[in-house]
């Protein structure tokens, strides 16, 4: 180890590239976002999971599909120093959530509808709204063939849209689709391979490899070339059978019923080889290239896949980043964080007289910020005015001696400063309440 020379301050250590501090006056959006997040789950009956953020790596490999752009090339890997297990930071929500509910047998008594809120790692390139460390609020309802819940977490998603001041519509869109069941899709790619195969002189390097082993992808393709061949390529609906047709028009209809416009999308297809059925995302055109909301479907043999007794499922991820910076991108106003008490002491003899009375106030509700450090009535004001404070309470020798504090409105310069009985302000503090 290099011997740190005594008067010399070390070089400060930064972030990991893409992984980002949370700090106040952000915070709180993160904050309030969250407790919103709480009360409409709360509302739709839907319980909170957390589960581990380190997971092994082949829950993400068998979950998610070797040739997705997760698995292939966005995960942060590593060896366990100690018996070398391959373990993976989790890219996203759902396949740990299968792993703990099966894991833990909670469908036993029935369906489970879950939430979580947490961090996701993404090896990817940092950009705004696309980050390395980001997070997600995600929703899994398991056991449930659909499609009334398929309905119901699309309308949970707009509930939360709603309560969040997002507009529907204007902010965000909805995007439908169905990827119909595992034979149907096997038969339209291989229908897809064919035609693909008979272009093969216009596919890029990652087309071609993509090719066998997941045509899909190749839909999402953003090379020219390959344009008119992608717009005459076969069209999943065209393939999709009675049932699947008649369970995407069942979740349609709920969905015009609620009022809620979509576009059905046949190109959607997401990132993730798990669904079947359902698939949806929220876009929005405020955000760039980082469109993409919240996106989610149907993954009825994901849990069956991952070693678990057969049981359908369906789910949604948002990235909170993303929501965040479109939140601000429409001007929803940020919560309001300043408290509403700022204490001046004046002495510190009278902290042991003064913070029982802050106590007071603070279990009546209160937001208080007391003035740390001393210093002059001038400076003290200034800080208080400075918080953003409704109020000053101004501990003084003489007004303590007389058992009462002199509270003055910082907001409003023409109201009287007044005297409080100490004993009193849990009263003042409740008709700052119901003021
Ligand atoms: P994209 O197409 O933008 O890469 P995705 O299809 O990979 O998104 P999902 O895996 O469906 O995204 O994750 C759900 C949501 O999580 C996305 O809609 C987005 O809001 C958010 N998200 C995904 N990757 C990132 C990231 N690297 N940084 C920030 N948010 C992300
Ligand atoms: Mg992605």
């Amino acid at each position: 180890m290099a011997e740190q020379t005594p008067n010399r301050r070390p070089e400060p250590l930064q972030a990991v590239k893409g992984m980002n501090d949370i700090l106040p006056p952000e915070s709180a959006r993160w904050e309030a976002l969250e407790a919103t997040v709480r009360d409409v789950m709360r509302r739709w009956g839907y319980q909170g999971v957390r589960t581990p953020i380190v997971e092994p790596t082949a829950l993400f490999v068998r979950g998610l599909g070797e040739v997705t752009d997760i698995v292939e090339k966005e995960m942060y890997s590593f060896a366990d120093k100690l018996n070398g297990d391959a373990l993976t930071l989790r890219p996203e929500g759902t396949a740990g959530v299968v792993r703990a509910v099966t894991e833990h047998s909670l469908l036993h008594d029935g369906g489970k509808r879950l939430f979580y809120i947490g961090p996701m790692f993404r090896h990817e390139r940092p950009q705004k709204g696309r980050y390395r460390q980001f997070h997600q609020v995600g929703v899994e309802t398991l056991g449930w063939a659909g499609p009334d819940v398929d309905a119901e977490v699309i309308l949970l998603s707009r509930a939360l849209w709603k309560a969040l001041g997002l507009v529907e519509g204007r902010d965000v869109r909805l995007e439908l689709n169905s990827l119909g069941q595992p034979e149907e899709r096997a038969a339209h790619r291989a229908a897809l391979i064919a035609h693909f195969e008979a272009h093969a002189d216009v596919l890029d390097g990652e087309a071609t490899r993509r090719l066998h082993s997941n045509p899909l992808r190749l839909l999402d393709s953003k090379h020219p070339a390959m344009q008119p061949v992608i717009e005459a390529a076969p069209k999943l609906s065209d393939y999709l059978g009675a049932a699947s047709l008649a369970h995407l028009q069942a979740v349609r209809d709920v969905l015009d019923a609620a009022g809620l416009p979509y576009r059905l999308n046949p190109r959607l297809v997401r990132g993730m080889d798990y669904y079947n059925l359902t698939v949806f995302e929220w876009v929005t055109d405020r955000l760039g290239a980082q469109g993409t909301v919240c996106g989610g479907g149907r993954y009825d043999g994901l849990i069956a896949q991952l070693g678990g007794k057969p049981a359908p499922a369906v789910g949604w991820g948002l990235g909170i980043e993303r929501l965040l910076l479109l939140l601000q991108e429409v001007d929803v106003p940020a919560p309001a964080n300043a408290p509403e008490v700022y204490a001046i002491v004046l002495s510190s003899q009278a902290m042991p007289q003064v913070m029982p009375v802050l106590a007071a106030l603070r279990e009546a509700g209160v937001s208080v910020l007391m003035h740390a450090g001393g210093g002059s009535m001038k400076s003290q004001f200034k800080r208080a005015d400075a918080s953003g404070a409704r109020h000053a309470l101004i501990f003084g020798d003489d007004e303590l001696a007389r058992g009462e504090v002199a509270c003055k409105d910082l907001r409003d310069a023409q109201a009287p400063q007044r005297s409080l009985a100490l004993a009193a302000v849990a009263d003042w503090a409740h008709s700052l309440r119901t003021a």
